[in-house]
C-alpha cells in the first residue's frame, strides 16, 4: 500500500509499505478514507520535534473499519469511524486518573518509536489499537470533512478554551492565527465571551477566516502594536483569558502582558524547551497559568457539537488533494502558499 514516510531530515517520500495486520486482540485495521496535514507533521519533517526517521506520518483522519481483533466490542467492519490522534487504552492506572494523554499503553500516530512507533494516517491503512477506547462512531448525517478534525486540531482549540476557563463577557485574546488556533476561536466562542481577538503574525487572509468563525477583531502582529490595541479594545483594563496557540517566546510574552489583574493564560502552543514567561509581570497580577499536551476526554461532546451546528470548520478545508499528490500537499502546507489552512487528502 501507499503511505508517506518520514524519510529523513526535511524529506518525506510516498512510499510502497507492508499494509498492516492485527497484532493484538484490541487492534482493528482501518481504511483511511481522509486524513489532513497537522502542523506537528512539518515539525517532525524539520526537526523542530526530533524524531527517527522511517515511520508513516499523520495522526488526524477519518476512516472504516475494515477488520476487528477478537477482544474489540464497539466497532466491526464497515464502521465509519475519527480517530484520536494520541492513543490511549482507557484502562491503566494514568487513563484511569484522568490522564489519558500520558496513557501507559499510549504513543502519538505517526510520530516515530520515540511516541510509541504507530503509524500514521498519510497512507490507505492503519493499524488502530485499543479501538474502544480511542475511536468514535461518525453519526450518520455528518461527512467525513465534517468530522475530520474531532481528534486533534479541534480537541486542542477546546481544550486551550477550557484551560482558559472562558465565562460569558469575557475578552479573550487568541495568539496564532493557525488551524489551532481558529479552533480556539470557535469553541471560545462557545462561552459567550464579549469579543475574542485574535493575533496573528503575517497571513491575512487567516485573520479572515478567524473573523468568520468568530472572532470580534484581528491584530496584524507584524503592522501593528498588540499590546497597545489590546489595552484601547479592554479600555486600559486587559484582557481576562489569553490563548497562546503559537509557542514563541514573543507570543508568550505578550499573551502574559495583555492580561489584566486575575488573568488566566492558557498555553497550547508547543514551547521551545528553554521558553521563559515574564514572571514577575504574572505573579503581580494573581495570572493563573494552565498549559500541556492535548486531552482527548472531549471528543464526543465536540462531535455532538458538530451535528447540532453550534461548530462547523468545514471552512478551513481550503484545498483537497489525493494521497498521490502527498508529497506536493505537505509542501505546500508547509510553505504556506495559496492561502492554504488545511489539506484535506483521500486516497
Ligand atoms: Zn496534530
Ligand atoms: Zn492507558
Amino acid at each position: 500500500m501507499k503511505a508517506l514516510v518520514f524519510e529523513e531530515l526535511n524529506r518525506v517520500k510516498l512510499k510502497d509499505v507492508a499494509k498492516p495486520v492485527l497484532v493484538n486482540e484490541t487492534d482493528v485495521i482501518v481504511k483511511v478514507k481522509l486524513t489532513t496535514i497537522c502542523g506537528s507533521d512539518v515539525h517532525f519533517m524539520q526537526g523542530h520535534v526530533p524524531i527517527t526517521p522511517g515511520h508513516t506520518l499523520g495522526h488526524e483522519y477519518v476512516g472504516e473499519i475494515e477488520q476487528v481483533g477478537s477482544a474489540v466490542k464497539d466497532f466491526k467492519p464497515g464502521d465509519r469511524v475519527v480517530g484520536a490522534s494520541v492513543l490511549f487504552c482507557g484502562q491503566c492506572e494514568r487513563c484511569l486518573a484522568g490522564h489519558i494523554y500520558r496513557c501507559l499503553n499510549g504513543g502519538v500516530f505517526g510520530a516515530g518509536p520515540e511516541y510509541g512507533g504507530l503509524n500514521g494516517s498519510h497512507s490507505e491503512y492503519m493499524r488502530i489499537p485499543h479501538a474502544d477506547a480511542s475511536l468514535l462512531h461518525i453519526p450518520d448525517e455528518l461527512s467525513d470533512e465534517q468530522a475530520l478534525f474531532v481528534g486533534d486540531i479541534l480537541s486542542t482549540g477546546y481544550f486551550a478554551t477550557e484551560k482558559g476557563s472562558v465565562i460569558p463577557g469575557d475578552t479573550v485574546v487568541v495568539f496564532g492565527a493557525g488551524p489551532v488556533g481558529l479552533c480556539a476561536v470557535i469553541t471560545a466562542k462557545l462561552f459567550s465571551p464579549k469579543q475574542i481577538i485574535l493575533v496573528g503574525r503575517k497571513d491575512e487572509f487567516r485573520l479572515e477566516m478567524g473573523k468568520k468563525l468568530g472572532a470580534t477583531h484581528t491584530i496584524l502582529s507584524s503592522k501593528e502594536d498588540v499590546l497597545e490595541t489590546i489595552h484601547k479594545l479592554t479600555g486600559g483594563e486587559g484582557a481576562d483569558v489569553a490563548i497562546d496557540a503559537a509557542g514563541s517566546e514573543t507570543t508568550l510574552h505578550q499573551a502574559s502582558c495583555c492580561l489584566g489583574i486575575g488573568g488566566r493564560l492558557s498555553i497550547a502552543g508547543l514551547p521551545g524547551p528553554t521558553a521563559s514567561l515574564p514572571m514577575f509581570e504574572l505573579f503581580s497580577k494573581n495570572v493563573r497559568i494552565e498549559m500541556g499536551l492535548v486531552d482527548l476526554h472531549h471528543m464526543k461532546r465536540l462531535l455532538k457539537l458538530i451535528q447540532s451546528g453550534q461548530v462547523d470548520l468545514s471552512p478551513l478545508i481550503t484545498h483537497r488533494m489525493k494521497l498521490d499528490q502527498m508529497e506536493e500537499a505537505m509542501e505546500l502546507f508547509a510553505s504556506r502558499k495559496e492561502n492554504v489552512i488545511k489539506v484535506a487528502i483521500t486516497p
